[in-house]
C-alpha cells in the first residue's frame, strides 16, 4: 500500500512550532549563523547577496515536521523565501487532492492494467 504525504497533528502541533521557531531565533544570534549570510549566498538561487538581504529559511517547513536544526536552516534571498511561501499552501493543496485521488480514484488507476 503506497504511502502519500499527510499533515500529521504532531507536525503542526502549535507547542512544537513555537518551540522551534525559538531555536531559530536562538540560532540568529549565532556565529554560525553569521558565517552563513556573511557567505551572502542564496541556497535557493545561488545568487549573492548583502547579509541584509538575507533571511532565515527552513528547507523543511515547521508545519511538516522540519526543525530547527542547522542541517534543515538556510540562507534564501527575499525573492526566493517569499515565493516559497507562496508556494507552500499550493503545495497543501496539491497534497489534499492527491490524497482525494487515492482515496477515490482506484477506478482509472487499473485503466492501463493487463
Ligand atoms: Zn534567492
Amino acid at each position: 500500500m503506497s504511502r502519500y504525504h499527510i499533515l500529521d497533528a504532531q507536525h503542526t502541533d502549535p507547542a512544537r512550532i513555537k518551540r522551534e521557531r525559538d531555536k531559530a531565533r536562538e540560532l540568529r544570534k549565532t556565529r554560525w549563523w553569521l558565517d552563513q549570510v556573511n557567505r551572502g549566498i542564496c541556497h535557493h538561487c545561488g545568487g549573492r547577496f548583502k547579509a541584509s538581504e538575507l533571511t532565515m529559511d527552513h528547507l523543511i517547513p515547521l508545519a511538516r515536521g522540519g526543525t530547527s536544526a542547522k542541517g534543515n536552516i538556510v540562507c534564501a534571498c527575499r525573492p526566493c523565501n517569499q515565493s516559497k511561501k507562496l508556494e507552500t499552501p499550493v503545495d497543501a493543496v496539491f497534497e489534499q487532492l492527491e490524497r482525494e485521488r487515492n482515496a477515490g480514484g482506484s477506478e482509472s488507476e487499473g485503466e492501463g492494467e493487463r
